[in-house]
């Protein structure tokens, strides 16, 4: 059955203001989001503050796509909205919200806050008899390594079944995320060559023009392999390498996404490159001396019949030459070369791309006119550039006041996905140098070996 209140904790913070309130908003459009909203935080405010706060989260968000707030459907918003002021520490602070959940049944917990604040928080909810029939919604970073991330998944167990936990990563809220899982098993041409014996290597590449601006003293605690890596890259890379799973239902998709993080090889240290552009440690709240990496670069392996063998090379890092997520999926040479001698690197593949547009496309080769039997690369482009319906986080909010949790990450993929990364995070050396708006270090090339990176284009493929 769906929520019938969502505790808002954090109502006050960042997240909530650029993120929370226009998803808010949107499913009150588009549902009538029918439940009392109730924020929590300390600021020492009262609702007509938080309801100020909200609008203007709505206003800066309008002002971005260049449009206006839907009055109407703030006021309605405004209405649902509840405030309880007081210090996640302090029991009395629990005792309101009590009070203010009022006959609610089945309040949905989202906790927008810091971390080190998930155990107190649940725990204050238990002892207040809130966490009776709840959910519980968090927020990154599931713990900084494997042993903490076990910690707090104990911390919540205490209190919460690990069926009313929902883990977000809002990656997987992304529909061109989940067009990756969609394409492939909905696409019988695909499966057949879905494996070592036809490919070739994959490649992932989450580039971000911008540095830290404005975060550096938040980078610092966290880099690259923690911030996107263990969560947003290797959750992209299960779905692109998992089996089918049996059935549509939540509980087969991670079932089968489980059984493939525990097929990932734990990183050799050998195999990651860990890069930082020039001018980071200038950053604001970024240390003089640190060794924090901006980028990353890396091989993992898949110990499965269907992947051993296939390296995949995957890289993230800040002040690169563009924005973009791209997947792709190299395919092998034919077995005889025939006509003109093609490798590897100019045969076919599969690429898939994320971020900012979205793109399926796939590399071919046809035969010049001409005489001679000469051929040239063509991409043909399947589908690109689709608005999403939903935000990432409206998608995601949704899905756990109805309670579906397919979309969230289970304890035990988190678990799995610190286990491949544990090892680098131990073994933090110094870090490579890269100049601002290159590719990062030299050395990230030898990981990728003599074929290279393929770069992801920064023009869209053309339909042929
Ligand atoms: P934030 O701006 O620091 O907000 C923290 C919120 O928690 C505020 O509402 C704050 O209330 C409240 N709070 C903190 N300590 C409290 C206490 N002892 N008692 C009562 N209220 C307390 O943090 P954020 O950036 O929104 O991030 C929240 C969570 O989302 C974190 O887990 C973060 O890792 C995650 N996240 C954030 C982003 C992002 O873009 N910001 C992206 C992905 C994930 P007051 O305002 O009253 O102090």
């Amino acid at each position: 059955p769906s929520s019938d209140a969502l505790v808002f904790f954090g109502a006050t913070g960042d997240l909530a203001y650029k993120k929370i309130f226009p998803a808010l908003q949107a499913m009150m459009l588009r549902d009538g989001l029918d439940l009392p909203i109730i924020g929590v935080a300390h600021s020492g405010w009262n609702v007509e503050q938080l309801r100020q706060r909200a609008h203007d989260s709505l206003a800066q968000a309008a002002k971005e796509q260049g449009g206006e707030v839907d009055e109407a459907a703030f006021a309605r918003l405004a209405a649902r909205l509840q405030y309880v002021d007081g210090d996640y520490n302090d029991p009395a602070t629990f005792a309101q919200l009590k009070q203010a959940l009022g006959a609610a049944q089945r309040p949905l917990h989202y906790l927008a806050i810091p971390p080190k604040l998930f155990g107190v928080v649940a725990k204050n909810l238990q002892q207040a008899g809130c966490a009776d029939g709840a959910r519980i919604v968090v927020e990154k970073p599931f713990g900084r390594d494997l042993a903490s991330a076990q910690a707090l998944n104990r911390t919540l167990h205490e209190v919460f079944p690990e069926s009313a936990i929902f883990r977000i990563d809002h990656y997987l809220g992304k529909e061109p995320v989940q067009n990756l899982l969609y394409f492939r098993f909905a696409n019988t041409v695909l499966e057949p060559v879905w494996n070592n014996r036809y490919v070739d290597r994959v490649q992932i590449t989450m580039a971000e023009q911008f540095g830290v601006d404005g975060r550096g003293a938040f980078y610092e605690g966290v880099g690259a392999i923690r911030d996107v890596l263990q969560n947003h890259l290797l959750q992209v890379t299960s779905l692109l390498a998992m089996d089918a799973p049996i059935g549509g239902g939540p509980e087969a998709l991670r079932a089968e996404k489980l059984r493939l993080f525990r097929a990932m090889r734990p990183l050799d240290p050998a195999e990651v490159v860990r890069g930082q552009f020039e001018g980071y440690r200038e950053v604001d709240g970024v240390a003089a001396d640190s060794n924090v990496e901006t980028f990353v670069a890396l091989r993992l392996y898949i110990d499965t019949w269907r992947w051993a063998g296939v390296p995949f090379h995957i890289r993230a890092g800040k002040r690169l030459p563009l924005t973009t997520t791209e997947v792709m999926v190299d395919m092998k040479a034919p077995p005889l070369s025939v006509f003109d001698g093609i490798g590897a690197a100019q045969s076919n593949y599969f690429r898939f791309r994320v971020n900012p547009e979205v793109i399926i496309a796939t590399g071919m080769r046809v035969k010049q006119p001409g005489e001679e039997m000469r051929g040239e690369p063509v991409e043909l482009v399947m589908r690109h550039d689709l608005a999403p319906e939903k935000s990432p986080y409206e998608r995601l909010l949704g899905d756990a006041i109805r309670g579906d949790n397919a979309l969230f990450t289970s304890d035990e993929c988190v678990e799995a996905a610190w286990a491949v990364v544990d090892r680098v995070l131990a073994h933090e050396g110094a870090v490579d140098v890269y100049e601002p708006g290159s590719w990062g270090p030299a050395a990230a090339d030898r990981i990728a070996g003599d074929e290279g990176w393929q770069d992801p284009r920064a023009e869209e493929g053309k339909p042929c």
